[in-house]
């Protein structure tokens, strides 16, 4: 990337203030799934073992801009020192004197977690002065929060502005790596695959890949938009009005005149219907089109192997976003079947990336995470990426070092 990463800083006797992402589920004042904790370990043990005394910082929840104990840190303080196996010393805030002497205490290779910066309001607003009192706690700033690398924050952005080495981590580096290989050089045949049920949101990101795919399969919600936009009858399913332009320029555009510019663009051919999300019983509509008092809440079996073909045959494969309700038992057929192909894709010698919350869960529930090449750890970050807009988190990092040429021999 253009941007300093760490291997690229001194790191021995520096205060390390370091921005991750810590925003796990907690129940009982314990953390559950601790994926986000073991994917910021690379950055943690390497500012350890280079003796840098290293000041961790990260959000947890949505607690209003003031102190809510049921959004503390303290248990991934607790969680993190049993997966170091040494202690993490834990503040009773982000800022202010006390915290300022705990810094000032920290020895070389030890660890301090802030408490939750969204503990201050000035945080999402990006306040300068406050900014500044979490700056002044570091020599050097790393970020490896690539899941709130889409938000201008002071934890984030702030600081990156006002020290002067500031780099990226590991796992912020690997999920930029990867996902701009996955727009400027992906392997071909390339799928991309979009469900779920931000429509708007997944139509900039077809914009932005069209003409570098070699098919898109759209499932889930977003897909009755674009059957909407075809004049195919959807019945009660989700539509987003604002977008049945937008949805039928892509398809426009995808069915390009010059064969050689031409991609696939997949609809579901079938569906499961129901009356509702919640309900329990319901059927497959055998073609594409949907009566009204229903609704399509997951893809049908032809679509199904329509599917399942195409992603067998990529190089490489995007996927965001399930093919149907799949938080229902009944209705996340599709979106198993899909995670499975994608993985059996992956096992054959595919590329495989997956983003986005909801997406990972349902990979979860399919039993294939391990076997996808690449799971983000950013949703809404992700999908801005692939969407082609810039990041601030990532922006606001120092630029990367021009490497000295090697002379001639
Ligand atoms: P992600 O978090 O992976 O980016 P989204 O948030 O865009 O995905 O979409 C996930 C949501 O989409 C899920 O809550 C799911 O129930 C919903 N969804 C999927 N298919 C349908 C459908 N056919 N109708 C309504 N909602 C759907
Ligand atoms: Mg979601």
């Amino acid at each position: 990337m253009d941007r300093l990463v760490i291997d690229d800083l001194e790191l021995k006797g520096k205060r390390v203030l370091t921005r991750v992402d810590f925003n796990v589920p907690i129940a009982d004042g314990k953390v559950g799934d601790d994926t986000r904790i073991r994917a910021a370990l690379p950055t943690i043990n390497k500012v350890i073992s280079d003796g840098g005394r290293l000041i961790l910082m990260s959000h947890l929840g949505r607690p209003k801009g003031k102190p809510d104990s049921k959004f503390s840190l303290k248990p991934v303080a607790e969680h993190l020192a049993g997966l170091l196996e040494k202690p993490v010393v834990m503040a009773a805030d982000c800022v202010g004197d006390s915290v300022e002497k705990q810094v000032s205490k920290l020895q070389d290779g030890e660890v301090l977690l802030l408490e939750n910066v969204r503990f201050h309001k000035e945080e999402t607003s990006n306040e300068p002065e406050f900014a500044k009192q979490l700056a002044d706690h570091g020599e050097v700033f790393i970020n490896d929060a690539f899941g709130t690398a889409h938000r201008a924050h002071a934890s984030t952005v702030g600081v990156a502005k006002i020290l002067k080495e500031a780099a990226a981590g590991y796992l912020l580096q690997s999920e930029v790596e990867t996902l701009t290989k996955m727009l400027e050089s992906p392997e071909k045949p390339y799928v991309v695959i979009l469900g779920g049920a931000k429509v708007a949101d997944k139509l900039q990101v077809i914009r932005n890949i069209i003409t570098k795919v070699s098919a898109i399969l759209v499932g889930g919600g977003m897909a009755y938009t674009f059957l909407k936009a075809r004049g195919t009858e959807i019945g009660d399913s989700l539509l987003d009005d604002n977008s049945i332009a937008t949805a039928h320029n892509a398809m426009v555009v995808a069915d390009n005149p010059h064969p050689e510019k031409r991609l696939d663009f997949v609809l579901p051919l079938d569906h499961t219907v129901a009356s509702s999300p919640k309900a329990p019983d319901f059927q497959t509509s055998p073609n594409g089109g949907i009566a009204s008092g229903a609704m399509g809440v997951d893809i049908g079996p032809k679509t199904i192997a329509a599917f399942r073909e195409k992603i067998l045959t990529a190089k490489s494969i995007f996927w965001n976003g399930p093919m149907g309700i799949f938080e229902n038992e009944n209705f996340a057929t599709g979106t198993i079947e899909v995670a499975k192909a994608v993985a059996e894709a992956t096992g054959n010698g595919a590329f495989s990336v997956i983003g986005g919350g909801d997406s990972v869960a349902a990979l979860e529930k399919a039993g294939v995470k391990e076997s996808i090449s690449h799971v983000s750890t950013g949703g809404g970050a992700s999908l801005e990426f692939m969407a082609g807009i810039d990041l601030p988190g990532i922006n606001a990092l120092s630029k990367a070092k021009k490497k000295p040429e090697v002379a001639a021999q």
